[in-house]
């Protein structure tokens, strides 16, 4: 059978600024027999698409291959162009028996805020109401009506950081196949939970309540649940129809279904407030605490310009704090900024730079900040990441220089670069482990690599688009009630025995 394969995938966040096609072509955006030649293997849900087919006989057609890392919505453009390749592609792939999309779930476009939702109801139109549409999702994403409607299932990611992608699509691709071949009927079942929690808590190598959330889920196919999925969507979206949702997947039992997802979503909703409860400081009082332990290095998350989460990494309030602080031990902070990269290229190595810094793109978040210091390292640079999930991928950095002012060592970037692998410091000769203070620009991935080193971790409330401070944040489009919001709101999941 011929089965159409395709991937378009952004996660947005509707505080930053607008993602376009150069962004996607950043990192990959492939047509045709490319994608089979650049993605098989890799792990990646099309990899999962493809270990499946082959093994049940099947010919995957591929359309396209797009993503590019967590920014803003995309442009009107960006959104026309990319979905018109694909509308395009599946056009001229004529008669299919089935379709298997991956998709983030939470891509928002300026003129689409549920452009996922949208792109999932536009392939049912055009292939018509009788072809599967299995679709697999990133465990941030923002579950729909429009996405259940027309979508035949949907999967999600069941790791935080995300590691099973290709078992993931292994998982869609399975369902589709026994759907092709009558051995199955997958039937699924949804539930909306009104919640959004904090992105910095949402990980699954440590013991928590996330954790049992996940495994909770997990544990549903013991119960006889063919998939389940916990999409505990990524809170920067001020969009409709925004919280949490549940989803889980029967061999063609619609109550079964329907009480399995009852009692993941009751499981959410009883994990809302320790999944909450976090501490975050403002950035004088963490750098007063840090500077005093007798043990280093203190990391210091300033989650709110986080690069992972749509964030330029160009915020300069913490650099700000440690100036104002004066540290007499090694501190060490990252600023995205590429005409600060070039001026000091143009002073060069063992130069005095004066100028401002920071918050070229972030600016309706923060100021920039008055800094005189010297350059001591000048050049473009890269690492490789050594985590789980990313381990060996190459992360460009662009035009780099290190400034030293006092013992605080500013890492100036000119593309926002992950934080997360301390490889982010190492690549430019700054050891973590002889800092007092590191600061990263994460929420829950550098926990992996810094865990091990760190004598403490501490996350910041400070100003930024990807703040966990989400009450903060100039939400208007969201429905309410809405927890963390309406603390107060009732939340009835339905019968699970
Ligand atoms: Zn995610």
């Amino acid at each position: 059978m011929k089965i159409l394969i395709a991937e378009l995938k952004q996660e947005s966040n509707t505080f930053a600024p607008l993602t376009t096609v150069e962004d996607f072509k950043g990192f990959h955006l492939i047509y045709g027999n490319e994608v089979i030649e650049k993605l098989q293997g890799t792990n990646s849900e099309i990899a999962g698409f493809l270990n499946v087919l082959k093994a049940h006989g099947h010919q995957a057609i591929p359309v396209m291959a797009a993503f590019a890392v967590s920014g803003g919505p995309l442009s009107a453009q960006a959104y026309e162009y990319l979905t018109g390749r694909l509308y395009e592609g599946i056009h001229s792939a004529g008669k299919i028996d089935g379709v298997l999309l991956s998709l983030h779930g939470a891509m928002v476009s300026v003129n689409e805020l549920d452009a996922d939702g949208a792109i999932i109801e536009k392939v049912r139109e055009i292939v018509g109401s009788e072809v599967p549409i299995m679709v697999t999702m990133d465990l941030h994403a923002n579950i729909t009506q429009k996405k259940i409607t027309n979508a035949t299932t949907i999967s999600g990611f069941r790791t935080c950081p995300h590691i099973d992608l290709i078992e993931t699509g292994e998982r869609a691709a399975r369902m589709l196949c026994g759907l092709l071949d009558g051995t199955s009927k997958p039937t699924m079942a949804w539930q909306k939970v009104p919640m959004v929690t904090p992105a910095c808590k949402q990980i699954d190598f440590k013991p928590g309540p996330y954790r049992d959330l996940l495994q909770a889920t997990i544990g549903l196919d013991d119960e006889g649940a063919i998939d389940s999925s916990a999409f505990t969507v990524q809170p920067w979206l001020d969009i409709p129809e925004l919280g949490y949702g549940a989803i889980v997947i029967t061999e063609n039992d619609d109550q079964l279904a329907r009480k399995l997802t009852s009692k993941l979503a009751k499981k959410m909703w009883d994990s809302r407030g320790p999944l909450l409860d976090i501490e975050l400081l403002l950035a004088p009082v963490a750098i007063e605490k840090a500077l005093k332990k007798s043990l280093g290095p203190v990391v210091l998350s300033d989650l709110a310009d986080g690069t992972g989460a749509g964030s330029p990494g160009d915020s300069s309030a913490v650099l700000a704090a440690l100036i104002a602080a004066r540290p007499d031990k090694r501190c060490l902070v990252s600023v995205c900024d590429a005409e600060v990269a070039l001026l000091a290229a143009s002073i060069g190595v063992g130069g005095e730079i004066s100028t401002l810094i920071g918050a070229k793109k972030s600016f309706a978040f923060s100021s920039p900040t008055q800094i005189t210091g010297k350059v001591i390292r000048s050049g473009v640079e890269h690492f490789r990441f050594t985590q789980k999930g990313y381990n060996g991928m190459r992360v460009e950095m662009g035009l780099c220089a290190v400034l030293e002012i006092g013992e605080i060592r500013v890492l100036v970037t000119s593309l926002p670069a992950f934080t997360t692998d301390p490889q982010f410091y190492r690549c430019v000769d700054l050891e973590p482990t002889a800092a007092q203070i590191v600061v990263v620009k994460s929420h829950a991935q550098f926990q992996d690599s810094y865990d091990a080193i760190a004598s403490e971790i501490m996350f910041l409330d400070t100003p930024g688009m990807s703040s966990d401070n989400v009450a903060q944040l100039p939400f208007v489009n969201i429905d309410r009630p809405l927890y963390p919001w309406d603390r107060d709101l009732v939340f009835d999941a339905g019968a699970t025995e």
